[in-house]
This record gives structure tokens, C-alpha cells and sequence, in this order.
């Protein structure tokens, strides 16, 4: 397996090897709970973590292992000292974020995110970590170095952001909040699910840790709900004593310390073992095969999700119904160049957001006059599909979380797909003249 593959030939071959018992060349479901020992000292070392290896499909399995070691290599992730992907892949996007958090904060912490987040994210830091005793503050202004700076405690564990918000189209200058995050001796998680590491590989430019909602354009077609953790081995829990989680002895593994006891990749290798063991959030071997039919096309529908999504940008930007549109692809955003400079150029997402003339009441006609959109809660699907934030994902923020968030009462947000991009534009155009 050469690591100097370009993007494209990764995203087939990375992590695998032809089935070695039946020569199969596509990646077979291995749809099993368990695995056999090859005799008691195997089996206790295994659950001593003195050797590596399938003990139950809850922390490991070869299809998901496979999908790890994928997401890792076109993250630009670790290796791990003990020989597994550097990357985890868990039940939802939702539960990737939760074991990325709870991987370097317990009761009494602290994190920092910028506020411009999905609505389920910005749920869990704002209710359901503190009543697990961790905090977070948000951040309204993520272009503003100072307000992170000012919003670190001496309690806090990590930085957090959307690498592109959803759905505020927001481009967050990752180095620069990265340094911050850095100096304060706290990792940097980012949230690269709208951009996608073809797009955006924020690992390359400051971040220490990835998660995904592998729910969208890694899967791609809509049929599953996964997500994944990629850890970018960058960050050391040892250096600044502030992180005892890794450092202290974990009574649940005999008193082992993750950092420095297992090496490279002790991040990742704590979140399974530890906390994928006691928390259960794992992934089904199928919907890791789905994730792994997505995988392979992922260069090729981005690339077209780009072309198709700036086309639309430029059509909503024109149309006078539409008072304003939030995408980064086109000149008038403030976050074009910085998208610019991290993207290469290559896009800047497909969820355009828009604000439509005459606010909620004409956003629910728009969206019910859609034909070939979908009306739904999802996006990174090959279909279009069409959403009223506020009325749906955002609706369980106040109209302020709303704001800080990026939602306002007739904001669109669309997901592009890979359609006839005529198709398209003359169904928006349907939704339109309903709106008006
Ligand atoms: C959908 C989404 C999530 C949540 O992922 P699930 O797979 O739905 O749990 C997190 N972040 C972003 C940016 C998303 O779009």
C-alpha cells in the first residue's frame, strides 16, 4: 500500500488487501458479532491489550477496520503504535463528536466551539454536555482570535469548529484558531463533514483531531448513518500535564496510561478501547460496507457537487427574490479567500443557504412547491434536497441560538446533488414563482 497514492487511487485501495481466504476483491461484510481465540493466552492477551487483534464487532472489525484505515489515509491521520487504523468509526456523526469530547473531557471541564455550528451539535454542547458536567463556551465571532483567546479557562480540553458551517457557509481560518488552541495547550477538533477531506484536509493546516457526519457525502447516496473520528497524532497529551485523562493510570485497564503507554495514535486507541467498550456507539459492519461504496466515488460526485452548487449560487445570487446567499464560492463572501486557500480552489462546498424575500411564510411555499428537491433533514445526498433551518435542525434553538448559529427565519439551505444542473435550477425556479 503506498502512502504516496494520489487522492483518487486512496480512496479505492487504501486500508485493503484482497480477502486473503476467498481472493474477494470488493471489501466483504464480515456480519459477525465475535471472533475465536486461538486459546486462553490468545484471548487474555487480547483483553489485555498486549496484542491487538477482533475480540467483538462493539470496538473492531475487518469491514469497518477497512474504512478506518480509508478515512485515515485521505485525512492524512496517524498510524497507530499498535497497528490499527488511526481512525474510528462509530454509529452517527453525533456519537463521533460525543466520543471525540468525552476522549479528553470529564466532569468538571471545559471546552471552547465556535458558534456557528449544526443544530445537533450545538444541542450537545450546549445541554447535554453540561448536565455531564462539562462546559462550553461559544465562540459568536470564530474570525476573531481574541474572543477564543478570551473564552479559555484554566479547566479548558479543547478547541471545536465546523471546518464549513452548516449552515452558515462560514470558513474558519483553522491555522489561525489552531495556534490559539495550541498555545493554550488544547487540541483542536474540527468537524470536516460539509467540506470533505477532498476538499478541505484540516489535519494539513492545524487541527488535531477530525469528526465526521460519515452520514453525508462519505456515504454519499443517503442510504446510512455512520460517522468517524480520525485523530492526527499532532497533539501531545503529555507535554503541558493538562490532560490526566491520558497521562493518569486508567483503573479499568490495570492501571494503564494511554499516553505515554500506548504510543502514536493513544488518542484513537483510548476512544475505542475505552470508550467505544463502555459506551456501545458502534457501527454495524453493513453500513461500514455502505460508507465503503461511497468512499470510492468520492473525488468524482464532490467534484460535481462543487460545479453543480457554484452554478446554483450564482443563479440564487441574481434572482430577486433572494436577498442574500451564504456560500463561499461566491466573490461577495466574506470567507471566499480563506475557503480559497484551504480548498486549493477545488470548491467550496455544496449547502449553499439562502435568505428568501419574504421570510418563513415564503420559504414553507418554496419548499413545498419542490419537485425534484427533496424535503428532508440530510444533506451530501446525490439528490437535491431542500431544508427551512429554522422551521426543522435549528428549531430547538432559541431565535438568539438561532442567530449565532447562522439560521434566520427564511433561511433555504440546500444540499446540491448531482443532477442535471437545468434540472435543477428549473425546479427552484417552480419553488419561486409559488413564493411569490
Ligand atoms: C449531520 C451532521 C452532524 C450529525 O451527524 P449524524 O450522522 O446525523 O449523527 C454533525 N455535523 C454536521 C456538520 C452535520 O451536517
Amino acid at each position: 500500500m503506498s502512502d504516496q497514492w494520489g487522492f483518487e487511487t486512496r480512496q479505492i485501495h487504501a486500508g485493503q488487501e484482497p480477502d486473503p481466504t476467498t481472493g474477494a476483491r470488493a471489501v466483504p461484510i464480515y456480519q459477525t458479532t465475535a471472533y475465536t481465540f486461538r486459546d486462553s493466552d490468545h484471548a487474555a492477551n487480547l483483553f489485555a491489550l498486549s496484542e491487538i487483534g477482533n475480540i467483538y464487532t462493539r470496538i473492531m472489525n475487518p469491514t469497518q477496520a477497512v474504512v478506518e484505515a480509508r478515512l485515515q489515509s485521505l485525512e492524512g491521520g496517524t498510524d497507530t503504535a499498535v497497528g490499527i487504523p488511526g481512525a474510528l468509526v462509530v454509529a452517527s456523526g453525533q456519537a463521533a463528536e460525543t466520543l471525540a469530547i468525552l476522549n479528553l473531557a470529564e466532569s468538571g471541564d471545559h471546552i471552547v466551539a465556535a458558534a456557528a455550528l449544526y443544530g445537533g451539535t450545538y444541542n450537545l454542547f450546549h445541554h447535554t454536555l453540561p448536565k455531564m458536567g462539562i462546559a462550553c463556551t461559544f465562540v459568536d465571532d470564530p474570525d476573531d482570535a481574541a474572543e477564543w483567546q478570551a473564552a479559555v479557562r484554566d479547566n479548558t480540553k479543547a478547541f471545536y469548529c465546523e471546518s464549513i458551517g452548516n449552515p452558515k457557509n462560514n470558513v474558519v481560518d483553522l491555522r489561525a484558531v489552531a495556534d490559539i488552541a495550541h498555545a493554550n495547550d488544547v487540541p483542536l477538533i474540527v468537524d470536516n463533514t460539509v467540506a470533505t477531506p477532498f476538499l478541505i484536509r484540516p489535519i494539513e493546516h492545524g487541527a488535531d483531531i477530525v469528526v465526521h457526519s460519515a452520514t453525508k457525502f462519505i456515504c454519499g447516496h443517503g442510504t446510512a448513518v455512520a460517522g468517524v473520528i480520525v485523530d492526527g497524532g499532532t497533539f501531545d497529551f503529555g507535554a503541558s500535564g493538562k490532560h490526566p485523562m491520558f497521562t493518569e493510570p486508567d483503573p479499568s485497564y490495570h492501571g494503564l496510561a494511554y499516553w505515554p503507554g500506548l504510543g502514536a495514535g493513544s488518542y484513537i486507541i483510548k476512544a475505542r478501547v475505552q470508550l467505544l467498550r463502555d459506551l456501545g456507539s458502534a457501527v454495524s459492519p453493513f453500513n461500514a460496507f455502505l460508507l465503503l461504496q461511497g468512499l470510492e466515488t468520492l473525488s468524482l460526485r464532490m467534484e460535481r457537487h462543487f460545479s453543480n452548487a457554484q452554478k446554483i449560487a450564482e443563479y440564487l445570487d441574481a434572482h430577486d427574490q433572494v436577498e442574500s446567499v451564504a456560500y463561499a464560492g461566491l466573490a461577495s463572501s466574506p470567507w471566499h479567500d480563506i475557503a480559497t486557500e484551504l480548498g486549493g480552489g477545488a470548491g467550496f462546498g455544496s449547502v449553499p443557504a439562502f435568505e428568501i424575500a419574504g421570510g418563513l411564510d415564503a420559504g414553507r411555499r418554496f419548499v413545498e412547491a419542490l419537485e425534484l428537491h427533496s424535503h428532508l433533514a440530510n444533506i451530501g445526498d446525490v439528490r437535491s434536497l431542500v431544508i427551512q433551518p429554522a422551521a426543522t435542525t435549528h428549531s430547538q434553538l432559541t431565535p438568539e441560538e438561532q442567530e449565532a448559529t447562522g439560521v434566520t427565519p427564511g433561511l433555504v439551505r440546500l444540499s446540491v446533488g448531482l443532477e442535471s444542473v437545468d434540472d435543477i435550477i428549473a425546479d427552484l425556479e417552480k419553488g419561486f414563482a409559488a413564493a411569490r
